[in-house]
């Protein structure tokens, strides 16, 4: 079943939007040889070929806090010499491309940092991660609230189109942040954002922290398969320990025949951290009503999405009323469909349930298709699946992946790809995957940038991403088996990953996935329906007992078509979190996020909700960099199936379309607005109606 965390929550756009960048030494920011002893800013920065560890994998107490104030110190250094640089000497050079790349150096540093509080096996290691974190968005709210900084920086004049792109970016960003404002009110304005970044990194950290358990009987969890209940936690008493972590509430409710099982396990996921978290939602809510007005915008909405492709709220609230007609139809009828599924096989039943839809949805897979999904995934273990995802773009991008295997890392259960491109064999970048759940891991799925391509002169810095997955850990006879939707999540991911890569721009603040809100989901959610295209699945299939043997035909096609049994659903779902979120930042004065959730979904879902639940207490997106932007990833969706619909003109491998995909789309970053992109790809403006074809298909 596809949940939400397949559409990847932690901030994958850490690595753009408000935050750019110059010249420091990172010395220590990793431990390539010959980085500690560097005497220039610049120098042992970049990494050569010899390179080792493209990131720093084992950290010593206070190492991280110590790393990351030196950087800290630098940058500040850095722009305070751009700042002090005489008018008359100031030039695009010396003071446009130094900001851009002293903040880009300083993500560079940081992000590795950082992505330490969300991975590291250590709670003291990854608490100081976590508070970096914190520090680095203060530091990064405070510089770009600048006065000095930003007059230096729009008094240069851009001298060609990528410099006039770089330049409207900056100055945009440090607009949208109040610098027309008075002094007494930018200071405002500027506390607010910290305050309310303070807000966001402890709602993200209660969710990463959240150690709900339920322990269940065997009878209680009886339907669950044999895989999942292994990888469960037992109590003495031979009970299952079942947490909150993505495998564990998927399997509990898609397989747990038990109705009451279903249902504590629901109020569970949508309660946990209910109340901390409410009230930090609520309070964030007001903190940005406050600042959107300070800057001159009608709401929260409105100021999010200036400098985006859909423009301002009207548009996103046009674009989601346009679905909501057809997809609030389809839904009822597949409820009542779903009840009637129910009624069937429990003839005292009068309603469907919110903890009913994913179990029924799989009954009905199941008896349309006579569709055994735990036979499917027998055919789909993890590492084949990454050989085939990784064949299947080599293909497409003229790429290779190799696994690395002297690279440092943080757990054993973290690998490293190295990306090379296949004409001159040079390494292009590192993709770091950390797949299964584990105590003190981010427990959702992202991609997140580390490391920003670059080049100087001879030298070139590799970008490096790292995957955040929760997939089922291997069980002791059996390695981690996909299913569908899981396969689906990882093409997403990757393909995010090769927006990031495969970049080739001459900024790092305008490439990879640095690009506009509502544009950022439109490579992997393409990447995604390469997922259900039967050859692709075929290739990529290889029982777990004998690789040779691939998926059985009849197999594949019911495992293809299955999926229309989920789109309705899924769609549906994120049209309801979109309206939620647009309610919570166009709506004046204080918001009951309760009220709104269960507002929202009722009316678009069609159920009652049950007393008690705080389910915006765990919609993290909206906190983490997705407010007022969740509506991106169906606006992105459309996009997408443009592009793939291209792809099946000439072929879902054809190397020609997918060299075009890489330079017209991925290489470019935000060098151009999304939409221009997609139009040089397609040759002609995108269809809008891409999403009912997928609907109706
Ligand atoms: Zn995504």
């Amino acid at each position: 079943m596809t949940l939400m965390e397949n559409l990847s929550g932690l901030r994958p756009v850490l690595y753009a939007l408000s935050v750019f960048f110059l010249i420091f030494s990172a010395a220590g920011c990793t431990d390539a040889p010959g980085n500690n002893e560097t005497d220039s800013l610049t120098a042992g920065y970049l990494m050569n070929e010899s390179i080792k560890n493209p990131v720093k994998a084992h950290y010593n107490p206070g190492e991280i806090t110590s790393l990351y104030n030196s950087a800290e110190d630098l940058t500040k250094q850095s722009l305070d010499l751009i700042v002090e640089i005489p008018s008359e000497k100031k030039t695009f050079e010396n003071t446009m491309i130094a900001y851009e790349k002293t903040i880009s150096d300083f993500n560079d540093c940081v992000q590795p940092l950082t992505i330490m509080g969300y991975v590291y096996p250590d709670s003291e290691i990854s608490g100081e991660g976590m508070e970096c974190e914190e520090r680095y968005s203060r530091f990064l709210t405070n510089v770009s609230s600048r006065r000095d900084l930003y007059d230096a920086l729009k008094s240069v004049t851009p001298s060609n189109s990528d410099e006039k792109r770089l330049y409207d970016v900056i100055i945009r960003e440090f607009e949208k942040n109040g610098l027309f404002l008075s002094d007494e009110k930018l200071a405002h304005v500027t506390e607010m954002r910290k305050e309310l970044s303070t807000l966001e990194l402890r709602f993200s950290a209660n969710l990463n922290n959240d150690n709900t358990k339920l322990v269940f009987s065997k009878e209680e969890l009886k339907g669950v398969p044999e895989s999942s209940l292994s990888s469960f936690e037992k109590t003495p008493a031979k009970d299952y320990i079942v947490t909150m972590k993505y495998p564990d509430y998927n399997a509990v409710m898609t397989y747990a025949e038990s109705e009451n099982t279903r249902s504590k396990m629901y109020m569970s996921y949508f309660t946990k951290q209910g109340e901390e978290n409410t009230l930090l939602l609520e309070e964030a809510l007001v903190l940005r009503q406050n600042i959107a007005e300070e800057l001159g915008y009608e709401s929260w909405a409105d100021y999010r999405t200036d400098g985006r492709i859909a423009k301002n709220s009207s548009n996103v609230m046009e674009f989601i009323n346009a679905l909501k007609v057809t997809l609030k139809e389809k839904n009822a009828n597949e409820n009542s469909e779903l009840l009637e599924i129910k009624k069937r096989m429990f003839p005292d039943s009068e309603e469907l349930f919110p903890w009913d839809v994913y179990y029924l949805l799989n009954i009905k897979k199941m008896q349309e298709y006579s569709y055994d999904e735990e036979k499917v995934r027998e055919y789909f273990p993890l590492d084949r699946v990454l050989d085939g995802i990784f064949a299947t773009y080599e293909k497409l991008f003229g790429v290779n992946f190799r696994k690395s295997e002297n690279i440092d890392v943080w757990h054993p259960d973290v690998y490293v790809y190295e990306v090379s491109d296949e004409l001159s064999g040079n390494v292009i970048g590192y993709l770091y995957l950390d797949l299964f759940p584990r105590d003190l891991k981010y427990n959702h799925f992202c991609a997140a940038g580390l490391k920003g391509r670059s080049v100087s002169g001879d030298s070139y810095n590799p970008p490096v991403l790292l995957i955040i997955g929760n997939f089922n850990s291997p069980g002791c006879d059996k390695p981690s088996l996909l299913k569908i939707d899981e396969i689906h999540t990882l093409f997403h991911e990757t393909g995010h990953a090769m927006h990031f890569l495969l970049t080739d721009t001459p900024y790092r603040s305008l490439s990879g996935f640095g690009v506009e809100m509502d544009f950022v989901e439109t490579p992997s959610q393409a990447m995604e329906e390469w997922a259900y295209d039967p050859e692709i699945l075929k290739s990529i299939s290889g029982h777990y007992n004998n690789s040779s043997e691939k998926i059985p035909d009849a197999l594949l096609a019911d495992a293809v078509s299955t999926r229309n049994v989920e789109n309705v659903n899924t769609y549906t779902r994120i049209l309801a979190d979109s309206f939620r979120d647009m309610k919570f930042h166009t709506t004046k004065g204080p918001v009951n996020t309760t009220d709104v959730s269960y507002e929202i979904y009722e009316d678009i879902n069609g159920l009652k909700l049950p007393d008690g639940i705080r389910s915006a207490a765990s919609f993290g997106h909206v906190m983490a960099d997705y407010d007022a932007g969740y509506y991106g990833y169906l606006w992105s969706k459309v996009y997408s199936m443009n592009i793939v619909d291209e792809f099946k003109k000439s072929g879902m491998t054809n190397r020609t379309t997918g060299m075009k995909f890489r330079e017209e789309i991925l290489a470019r970053g935000n060098m151009e607005d999304g939409d221009v992109l997609l139009e040089n790809f397609l040759g002609e403006k995108p269809n809008p109606d891409a999403l009912n074809i997928l609907l109706n298909r």
